[in-house]
């Protein structure tokens, strides 16, 4: 069997997008599919790029500050870049400036070298509050019950845009429990969207769950394997 082209694998994954928000009565249009391309070399984000993904996330600063540089030197400004990956202070300055929307943010000492950054740069910068919804001790992300400290915590950051919220769901093929934790992490939005109007994006979902995520109304999927193949190890 021939493997399928990058095309051929973009148009599946959105017919299964399209699906899920036929079933769900959703609009397509309100879902981002962002193509995670870490550990695959820029000739893969430029051929992926050609064959119509505009929105790239990468998980690791120095690898996507490399992307970003390279990718924008050949096609300036085509490219929305997000930034999917737990992000360390000291590489801020990597990643700060280059992303359109860091999905990662998790502590209010990260808020504070993001404010800091965008301060001295003059810039606002878009962000995502990471949870951990699944309860696994080895991800990031805040605990559900810290969320409403945090975000009162951070409101004095003015630089800061908070867009929503992200979570990785638990590696399970148990359907039930995906969706338990993709309603918890809408209904922690809903309500951290009453007090912060901006708070309208629900980045959940990637290769294996990105279905039952649209359905629970996901606004950006980070899908990796299921359009590139497995990662080179
Ligand atoms: C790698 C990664 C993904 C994509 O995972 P796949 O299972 O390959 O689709 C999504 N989100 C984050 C934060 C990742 O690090």
């Amino acid at each position: 069997m021939v493997a399928a082209s990058i095309g051929q694998r973009i148009d599946r994954i959105r017919d299964r997008i399209r699906l899920a928000c036929e079933r769900s009565g959703r609009d397509p249009s309100a879902v981002t599919l962002i193509a995670v391309s870490k550990t695959f070399p820029v000739e893969t984000v430029l051929e992926a790029h050609a064959a119509g993904l505009n929105d790239f996330g990468e998980n690791k600063a120095q690898e996507f500050a490399a992307k970003h540089e390279y990718v924008e030197a050949r096609r300036p400004g085509e490219i929305t870049w997000h930034f999917v990956g737990h992000l360390q202070r000291n590489k801020v300055k990597l990643v700060a400036g280059r992303a359109h929307l860091i999905h990662s943010l998790d502590s209010p000492r990260l808020a504070r070298s993001l404010q800091d950054f965008a301060e001295a740069n003059d810039a606002e910068l878009e962000c995502l509050v990471q949870v951990n919804v699944s309860g696994e001790e080895s991800k990031f992300g805040l605990d559900p019950d810290r969320l409403q400290p945090f975000l009162a915590e951070v409101r004095e950051f003015d630089r800061l845009r908070l867009k929503g919220l992200m979570t990785l769901a638990s590696p399970v093929e148990d359907d039930a429990r995906l969706r338990r934790e993709f309603v918890t992490l809408r209904r922690l939005n809903e309500i951290a969207g009453n007090t912060i109007d901006s708070m309208r994006y629900l980045s959940m979902g990637m290769s294996a769950d990105y279905e039952l995520a649209v359905e629970e109304g996901a606004t950006h999927l980070r899908v990796g394997t299921s359009l590139f193949g497995p990662r080179p190890t």
